[in-house]
């Protein structure tokens, strides 16, 4: 089906239709009257809605089951279409560019790696426009449109705004990412925070489905938290939110990058691992990975370390935990390879630190490499495109 952007207003034409869209992509192939009981709207209204997202071809009925309801109102599920239109997604982390192709349900369809050696906002957004520019014709060649492309950057984006406010690994600052990329590629561009993105993913095609509250724990290069409250991906008023990497865990401990002392981040972040292990070692440790090994070989300093860091993330995440209940802690990000190291302290200190039936809390780990991050990218485009995120 051709498709034109008058089609896609259909999307965005009414509340209704929004949230309609919303329910079937995290929780079809879904009938009618599952979709109205989720979404809190009528029958009727269900019905009124999913009328012209099928016909210009966004939602399918699974005919296989044919059959009327008593009322006489279609009983067949419905689903999304997901090769209806297919977005962008690119995570940009310090030292690489990562974007992958996905369908209309975020299924990543073809993925590009490239090194990044600049990390100025002059080297990185050509990287950016050429990677979008192969996985664009690689669409064209299928005949189905792009629809929108994600950006996921760390630290303090604005969304709305579509402005990289602060990152700290990119040492960007107010950098006007989606109007620069918007112009250099022609397409719809949402920007966000990589955590935030990531936690979109979740909640709709990962391990938050269903879940109305949940916190997503990233740990490696920095310590970051994405939650999701009532159904919500929380932003806050100024954009920031879930910084667990800066609650001050240990009021004397070592100074963080943001000034303060003690932070999550200070004490369990790649970079403080390196300096502790180095420290307790007395040895010209080179990188994380060799940081890793030597505790793994039983280095007694090393692991104090790992297990200090472990107890830091897990009092953190108590703390997530006591503030706002939420049902399940999904706990990623590339430091979860020492997640071996960590594990002990992590469930410790959160089972101290968390307030009474609060410490039944699902901690669930959960393994996701970067280009993972990246469909968190095209999960935001996704909920743009939708309208979702202005619901
Ligand atoms: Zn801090």
């Amino acid at each position: 089906m051709h498709t034109t952007p008058a089609d896609d207003l259909v999307l965005t034409a009414t509340p209704a239709a929004s949230l309609v869209f919303t329910t079937v992509l995290a929780h079809g192939p879904i009938t009618r009257s599952e979709i109205a009981q989720r979404a809190g709207l009528s029958a009727a209204a269900v019905t009124k809605a999913v009328r012209p997202l099928m016909d210009v071809g966004y939602l399918v009925e699974d005919l296989n089951e044919g059959a009327r309801s008593a009322l006489g109102r279609p009983a067949n599920p419905v689903r999304v279409n997901a090769g209806r239109a297919w977005f962008i997604g690119v995570k940009v982390t310090a030292d690489e560019i990562i974007a992958v192709l996905t369908d209309l349900r975020c299924r990543v369809r073809a993925a590009r790696h490239v090194r990044l050696t600049d990390r100025e906002p002059e080297a990185v957004l050509p990287a950016i426009t050429a990677l979008v520019g192969e996985l664009s014709t690689e669409a064209d060649g299928l005949g189905v449109p792009v629809r929108g492309l994600g950006i996921a950057v760390s630290g303090d984006v604005d969304r709305a705004e579509g402005v990289v406010r602060y990152s700290p690994f990119l040492e960007w600052r107010d950098v006007p990412l989606a109007e620069i990329a918007a112009t250099a590629t022609g397409l719809p561009v949402t920007v966000d925070n990589d955590v935030r993105a990531l936690t979109v993913a979740e909640q709709w095609f990962g391990a938050g489905v269903g879940l109305s509250d949940f916190a997503l724990v990233t740990v490696g290069a920095g310590i970051g938290c994405g939650l999701v409250v009532h159904g919500r991906v929380v932003s806050g008023t100024h954009g920031v939110a879930g910084e667990i990497g800066h609650l001050p865990i240990e009021p004397l401990g070592p100074q963080c990058h943001c000034g303060n002392y003690g932070c999550v981040e200070a004490i369990a972040a790649d970079p403080a691992i390196l300096r502790d292990v180095r420290e307790a070692s007395g040895e010209p440790v080179a990188t994380v990975a060799d940081a890793l090994e030597m505790a793994r070989r039983g280095d007694p300093g090393a692991r104090a370390v790992y297990a200090r860091a472990g107890a830091a993330i897990g009092r953190a995440i108590g703390c997530v935990v006591n503030l706002f209940g939420p049902d399940r802690v999904i706990i990623s990000g590339e430091g979860l390879a020492a997640y071996d190291l960590f594990a002990d302290g992590i469930r410790e200190a959160f089972v101290a630190a968390a307030f009474g039936t609060a410490a039944q809390c699902d901690l669930m780990t959960r393994p996701l490499s970067f280009e993972e991050w990246a469909r968190g990218a095209a999960a935001t485009s996704i909920q743009s495109f939708i309208g979702s995120d202005t619901q």
